[in-house]
Formats: structure tokens, C-alpha cells, sequence
């Protein structure tokens, strides 16, 4: 036979996740670290790989890394989990809490990872718009899980794409408020230091989620984990495919967890080359910059596709053009990168504003004299 029976009806209404793969001299698309490993870390982690037993299956739970982890965060290895990337345990996480009769609050314009998985999931969405700021409406939450229905909350703090850092009495009325699983994403945690690891003890459903992507300059190998509960772990262990963090990734996180104060210097770096991007965009025309506590900027700017088109094509920038997206009109982000691919990605803007600055005045200008004329 040669036709295909249609897959699940879900998958109608989904779109493949953005993986274009659009290649650009200065890439600030996907808030990666910039830079890659330090040499000297690349060298011992070419020393560790070529011990590894490739034909062995890997540790299913990543023991010494997540040995390291619990340690470093005065936890039991029992209460952590590591993953393919922060994404595979978000995937997890929907996949034991969520499900066909479930539900899940979503805090959109957030990360698109946690919609897409619980539409994958069948999980029902309950979404709850930020503010114009964005903002998590706190009443609107709280009110929302009077009644008992939630099963799961995701909070990404501080926000993607926003940057947006959530208020932390907000998240422990949130806690206080539910017996819901309640995610609080801290992807972003290296660049914001904000944590809510404290009130692990006394809150049973709350999960932390980190990541090796951003800070770590590991994106490329896949690891995540996260902090909970061990009955929380203990449901996830349940899910998750066993084998899912091959044993290259587990012997490259341990190393660059173990050797984390090596990337502090870097980190502040970063920090101080995102706030040459806010003081830069603030200085143009007609672009509304939003305060961020991680490695990258959501800006406003008219015209924002064709703006994001001319970084593009124009200058080999390529930033993520979010001006599609509900809430986000006209919004562009832009990840922290080194000082000179900073210095590029103002220089570019400065240019493309300007440029249409001068076209919308010539325009005016234009329309003025043809009035003045039609008056004569
Ligand atoms: C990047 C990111 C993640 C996870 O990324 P992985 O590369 O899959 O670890 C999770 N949450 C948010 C909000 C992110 O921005």
C-alpha cells in the first residue's frame, strides 16, 4: 500500500518547533553561552572521552553527576534528576502530571515548550495572559486555583522571552495557594541568582528546573535537571526513557559542574555586555527596551520582522523575531554575545533605525509639501 493512515488528530493543530536553521556570522538567536568550553576544560574532557566504554549503555540516573548536584545544593541524590536537556524533563514532567483529564496553567508570552508539550500530551491549558509589563497577574492565578482542578503550574524565572523575574512572595502564595506540581523554570538561574530552592522543604510539589545550556556553554550536548521532591523523582523515574543522557553528556556535565567557578568571570562579563545592549537600544528611536535578569533582551520596535529581515540579510545578525507571537507585536530578542558581536549587533541597529528614521521624516516631509501644494 502506498498511503499513509493520518496520525493522532492533536497533531492537526500543532507546528514543528522553529529548528531553522539559518546559519549568520553573529548568532544572539538562542541565548546560548556565546562562547565555548574554556581550552583547558576542552582538553581534560578530550583526556575523559577517550576512557569512556562506548559499547556500555550509560548510568540510567546520571548517579555521579546527580551525586555532585544534590551535594553542591544541600540535597539527596534522591531528589534530583538529570535530563536530555531542561526541555526532556518538561516533556516528563507533563507526561506524569499531565495527560488526557489533566490540566495545566501556562503564563503566556512564556516558554512555547510547555503549550507544545501539553498539547502533545493531551494535556487541557488553561492560559493566563501577563500583564502589559509581563507581569504574572497574581490575582488571576491564585484565583484560578481556588478551585482544585490544576494538576500543574509552569513558571519560567526569570521569563522567556520576556526576562521578566516573578515576584517571590507571588510564588510562595502560589505554593501556599495549591497541591498542584509547581514548575518554576530557573533556566536563566546563573544570570539572575534568584532561586527558590529555600522553600523545597516546605513545599512537596514544588520543582526546580536548571539547565547546562545557557551559563554552562553546553547546549550543543544536552543536560538539564532538576530539584524535587524524591516522590517526585520517584513518579518521573517512571516516564522517563532510561537511557535518555548518553554517557559522553553525563562525563561533560560533571566536569564543567565540578569545574563551575571557572565560568563565573565569563557570567559577569555576559551581565555587563547585556546592560551595553539596554543603555545601546535605549538610545535609538522609537525602541522600547524591557528590563531582563538573564542573558538576553526583549525590545519593541515598529516594522520589528523587517527590522529583524535587514540584522539578517543586511549585517549576518540573527536575533529571534517574536512579533508574531499573542502579547509579543512588534517584540524582537536578542541573546547577550561577546563584546564585538555586541558592538555589531548596535552598530547594525543603528544603522537600520536610522535609516528608516530618516525615510519616515523624508516621508513626512513628502506628504507635507503635497498638502502645502493641494492647499495652493
Ligand atoms: C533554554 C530553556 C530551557 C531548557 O533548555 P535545554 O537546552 O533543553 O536544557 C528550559 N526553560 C527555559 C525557559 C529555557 O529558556
Amino acid at each position: 500500500m502506498d498511503s499513509l493512515r493520518p496520525p493522532r488528530p492533536e497533531l492537526e493543530s500543532l507546528v514543528p518547533y522553529d529548528v531553522k536553521d539559518v546559519r549568520a556570522d553573529i548568532m544572539l538567536a538562542s541565548n546560548e553561552n556565546p562562547l565555548n568550553l574554556p581550552g583547558e576544560l576542552l582538553e581534560k574532557l578530550a583526556d575523559l572521552a577517550a576512557r569512556i566504554p562506548y559499547n556500555r549503555y550509560p548510568d540510567p540516573l546520571s548517579n555521579p553527576l546527580r551525586e555532585k548536584i544534590a551535594e553542591a545544593n544541600g540535597l539527596e541524590p534522591g531528589n534530583v534528576l538529570v535530563g536530555n536537556g531542561g526541555d526532556e524533563l518538561i516533556f516528563d514532567l507533563l507526561l506524569a502530571w499531565g495527560g488526557p483529564g489533566r490540566t495545566l496553567i501556562d503564563l503566556p508570552p512564556t516558554f512555547a515548550m510547555y503549550g507544545i508539550d501539553a498539547e502533545m500530551t493531551g494535556t487541557t491549558v488553561v492560559s493566563l495572559p501577563r500583564r502589559e509589563d509581563f507581569s504574572i497577574d497574581g490575582e488571576a492565578l491564585l484565583e484560578r486555583l481556588k478551585p482544585g482542578d490544576i494538576d500543574i503550574v509552569m513558571i519560567a524565572n526569570p521569563n522567556n522571552p520576556t526576562g521578566t523575574l516573578a515576584a517571590e512572595t507571588l510564588l510562595i502564595d502560589v505554593l501556599n495557594a495549591t497541591d498542584a506540581l509547581v514548575l518554576v523554570d530557573e533556566a536563566y538561574f546563573e544570570f539572575s541568582r534568584h532561586t527558590m530552592r529555600p522553600h523545597m522543604s516546605r513545599h512537596r510539589n514544588l520543582v526546580i528546573l536548571r539547565t547546562f545550556s545557557k551559563a554552562f556553554s553546553l547546549a550543543g550536548l544536552r543536560a538539564g535537571y532538576l530539584l524535587a521532591h524524591e516522590d517526585v523523582i520517584m513518579e518521573l523515574t517512571k516516564v522517563r526513557q532510561p537511557y535518555s543522557v548518553n554517557r559522553f553528556t553525563q562525563v561533560a556535565a560533571s566536569l564543567v559542574f565540578r569545574e563551575r567557578p571557572v565560568f563565573e568571570a565569563g557570567i559577569s562579563q555576559l551581565l555587563r555586555q547585556r546592560d551595553m545592549i539596554v543603555c545601546g537600544l535605549e538610545a535609538l528611536p522609537g525602541v522600547t527596551v524591557y528590563p531582563t535578569e538573564a542573558n538576553f533582551v526583549l525590545f519593541k520596535v515598529a516594522h520589528a520582522s523587517a527590522v529583524w529581515r535587514d540584522l539578517l540579510h543586511e549585517h549576518s545578525v540573527l536575533i529571534r523575531d517574536f512579533s508574531r507571537a499573542p502579547g509579543l507585536e512588534d517584540c524582537l530578542r536578542v541573546s547577550v554575545g561577546t563584546e564585538a558581536e555586541v558592538v555589531r549587533f548596535l552598530g547594525a541597529m543603528d544603522e537600520i533605525i536610522s535609516r528608516r528614521h530618516a525615510s519616515d521624516l523624508f516621508g513626512i516631509a513628502a506628504t507635507a509639501q503635497r498638502h502645502l501644494k493641494e492647499g495652493e
